[in-house]
């Protein structure tokens, strides 16, 4: 059930030191991981945290073999509560995701006139671009439920040929509404896409509200195009990694092409230097030191945007070019 990982995830290398200090912190997700898979308390005690010298990321090892690795994020915990807790707050009270005022800083800051995200969609600012975008007085309440009746509205399998039919119906009017929403509502500015590696240690095929899964969700939502990762064309103005880069097997891959691809990236995640279980490994503050010997620009944003944290997280951007993060570093350092 626990696999050994001999080099560090992100960099491979092999330098992984075991710290000092371990812990042993219980949350939601470890206990329907001890229950579902009937685990003894003290197996969990067996994974123990160990920090890469190279590119300062924790890591657990052992840690969950493949198998089990999907079992978690698709049976234990297949909807990503966060995500869609968020999504579901911006339909009753239009509350864009908390990330305090990172998307006023980089959207006065930065020309975006494309906007990419990795993984979820509903962690980070793609709610933010929606919001500017759509009428303020409009009925997302209804644009949402017709959503989630177009996307069940042909999940028939098995019922009787009558029933098939009128929700065949019941899909196009639902489709018409979509569509005249968009049309009356929604002025779109920025061109959004979502970018997707369908890793197992993500939510994914059965990231479900109702039925439906986050991603066909934020298809018609947001109008994103939904791809993996590929060669682009041309560089995207903002990427946004918004707690997905610790779910994923291939973090640097990830990395290097959202970096590769945009002229300035935003990077939201956990620096518990208390790793949790349920997670391979976090990246930590002193990460940036490595972006710096890697010649990348980065800064630390986290104490500008004005948010209140219950946990230790970070906010970085980070860029190939030194004049992006330089126009933020001094607007920032001015409104201090
Ligand atoms: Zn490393």
């Amino acid at each position: 059930m626990l696999k050994k990982y001999k080099r560090c995830v992100f960099c491979s290398s092999n330098n992984l030191i075991i710290q000092k200090d371990q812990f042993n912190i219980n949350n939601f997700y470890l206990k329907s991981i001890i229950s579902d898979f009937k685990l003894s308390k003290n197996f969990l005690k067996k994974i123990k945290v160990y920090k890469c010298k190279s590119c300062h990321i924790i890591q657990n090892n052992p840690w969950f073999d493949e198998n089990f690795c999907r079992r978690i994020y698709s049976n234990v915990y297949g909807q990503h509560h966060r995500g869609w807790t968020n999504l579901i707050r911006y339909i009753k009270k239009k509350e864009t995701p908390n990330h305090g005022k990172l998307f006023d800083i980089l959207n006065k800051n930065l020309k975006i006139n494309t906007y990419a995200e990795f993984n979820s969609p509903f962690m980070g600012m793609l709610l933010n671009f929606f919001h500017n975008e759509t009428k303020k007085n409009s009925k997302v309440d209804f644009f949402f439920n017709n959503i989630l009746h177009y996307l069940t509205s042909r999940q028939v399998a098995g019922l009787p040929k009558n029933i098939q039919k009128i929700s065949n119906s019941k899909s196009k009017k639902a489709l018409n509404y979509i569509n005249n929403f968009k049309n009356r509502n929604i002025k779109e500015k920025t061109k959004k896409y979502l970018f997707e590696d369908n890793s197992i240690l993500s939510w994914g095929q059965n990231d479900n509200y109702k039925s439906v899964n986050s991603k066909s969700f934020a298809a018609e939502f947001f109008n994103i195009e939904i791809s993996k990762i590929r060669k682009l064309k041309k560089k995207i103005d903002l990427f946004g990694i918004f707690h997905t880069l610790d779910h994923t097997f291939e973090p640097k891959k990830i990395f290097d092409f959202a970096i590769g691809n945009s002229k300035c990236l935003v990077v939201y995640c956990h620096v518990d230097e208390r790793l949790n279980k349920q997670h391979l490994f976090s990246i930590t503050k002193d990460f940036l030191k490595y972006l710096k010997k890697k010649k990348l620009y980065s800064l630390d944003i986290t104490s500008y945007i004005d948010k209140k944290f219950t946990s230790p997280e970070l906010y970085f951007v980070c860029s190939k070019q030194k004049n992006y993060i330089n126009k933020i570093k001094s607007y920032v350092s001015k409104q201090k």
